[in-house]
């Protein structure tokens, strides 16, 4: 039995306290493919951490009967200070409140530093490439100082995942249908495979990364970031490194729990990491989208959101998809603001009906085929 569950400690901040990671390997050190999965990185999105729960008996069995083949390292709750903040009987843990930033944001792009290191040495052998750019990568992370407990936190858990051949980062959003935010590397390819078996319903790429630094977009950057650079350099997309949007907040139950577990269990079948049969690939629910075609509906103003549309449907532009109602105007359906949608596409993610509408609030997103002339350029968000 090689299962090994260990904890990283996280520096105290505070006189009498400290947090704590916990981090189960299964399979052999070492061992190839490597996959990396984490969830509730923005603490309070639990969807991921059920699927784990579920997944993490079956790999204890598929270890404890020698079927790893790769070597498999998952953190079900990788964010103990998101996970910690509870304030007014509410939990919030999408911004750190220390220094407000979002726990998804401002992770380790190494590129820089590996590309001063080796970069000349980069030459035709990919697979040389990749193994220097890895220990490399490695090698910044173990010469990094970190001050405090969320820098520690980012160090320590890049050196779970940097290098390793896929990484899965779940999240999900307040009220969504399952999606998936991919590298345009990855595609046709490694991600297509990932998005069949988990069922996506909507599959965006950034091309070739998101500017956000998001835990996944850095892991996968390092590669298409280090290959624009040298372009001479054969330097393949080496960690198929996707945020998994498990759904909305609310839809953690132990059916859709253990169907997650079973499909991301057939998934590391299908990339060699456990020994057996995957089985036929399931169709494919949505080709990929560019997150240029990403069509973002905002509120104007302040008022009640309420929704027209349900999530996961299909749109046409134009389409009423919300209104935000002033609550103090009498005039009935006079008092209420459309808002429609840019682009023909899914709905792939809003938010709770009856929630409380601002200017500039994101009310919601629909993946279109087309990029749209105002989102080329602008961030690839993925949270
Ligand atoms: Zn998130």
């Amino acid at each position: 039995m090689s299962h090994q569950k260990t904890a990283i400690t996280l520096p105290s901040m505070t006189p009498g306290t400290a947090r704590k990671i916990v981090v189960h390997r299964f399979g052999q050190p070492g061992a190839r493919p490597k996959i990396y999965l984490q969830a509730a990185i923005h603490a309070n999105e639990l969807p991921g951490a059920m699927a784990l729960h579920h997944l993490m008996p079956m790999l204890l069995k598929a270890d404890q009967a020698g079927r790893i083949a790769g070597e498999i390292v998952v953190v079900p709750t990788v964010n103990p200070i998101g996970l910690s903040q509870l304030v007014g009987n509410n939990h919030l843990g999408r911004y750190d409140l220390l220094g407000r930033d979002n726990f998804n944001r401002n992770w380790l792009d190494l590129s820089g530093a590996v590309g001063l290191s080796i970069g000349t040495t980069l030459g035709r052998d990919a697979a040389a490439n990749v193994a220097a750019i890895r220990k490399s990568a490695r090698a910044a992370l173990a010469a990094m100082q970190p001050m405090n407990e969320l820098q520690t936190l980012r160090v320590e858990i890049m050196k779970l995942s940097i290098d390793a051949d896929v990484v899965l980062d779940l999240h999900c959003d307040q009220d969504a249908a399952l999606h998936l935010f991919i590298s345009r590397r990855d595609w046709p390819g490694a991600a297509q495979a990932l998005a069949a078996d988990i069922g996506a319903q909507a599959t965006l790429y950034n091309d070739p990364y998101p500017a956000a630094l998001t835990f996944s977009g850095v892991n996968g950057a390092l590669w298409a970031r280090l290959a624009e650079q040298f372009p001479a350099a054969d330097i393949p997309q080496a960690c198929l490194s996707t945020t998994i949007e498990y759904r909305g907040q609310h839809d953690v139950n132990h059916a859709l729990g253990a169907a997650d577990a079973a499909n991301l269990y057939r998934f590391m079948q299908r990339r060699g990491a456990i020994a057996g049969r995957a089985g036929k690939l399931p169709a494919l629910k949505a080709e990929a989208t560019p997150i240029a075609g990403m069509d973002v509906g905002y509120c104007g103003g302040t008022g009640i959101l309420v929704y027209r549309v349900a999530t996961g449907a299909k749109v046409r532009k134009r389409q009423v998809v919300c209104e935000v109602i002033d609550p103090s105007d009498e005039r009935g359906p006079a008092a209420r603001t459309p808002i429609a949608s840019g682009s023909d596409g899914v709905l792939f993610a809003r938010r709770l009906d009856g929630t409380l509408a601002w200017p500039g609030k994101v009310a919601f997103r629909i993946a279109g085929p087309k990029p749209l002339a105002h989102r080329v350029g602008m961030s690839g968000l993925d949270d």
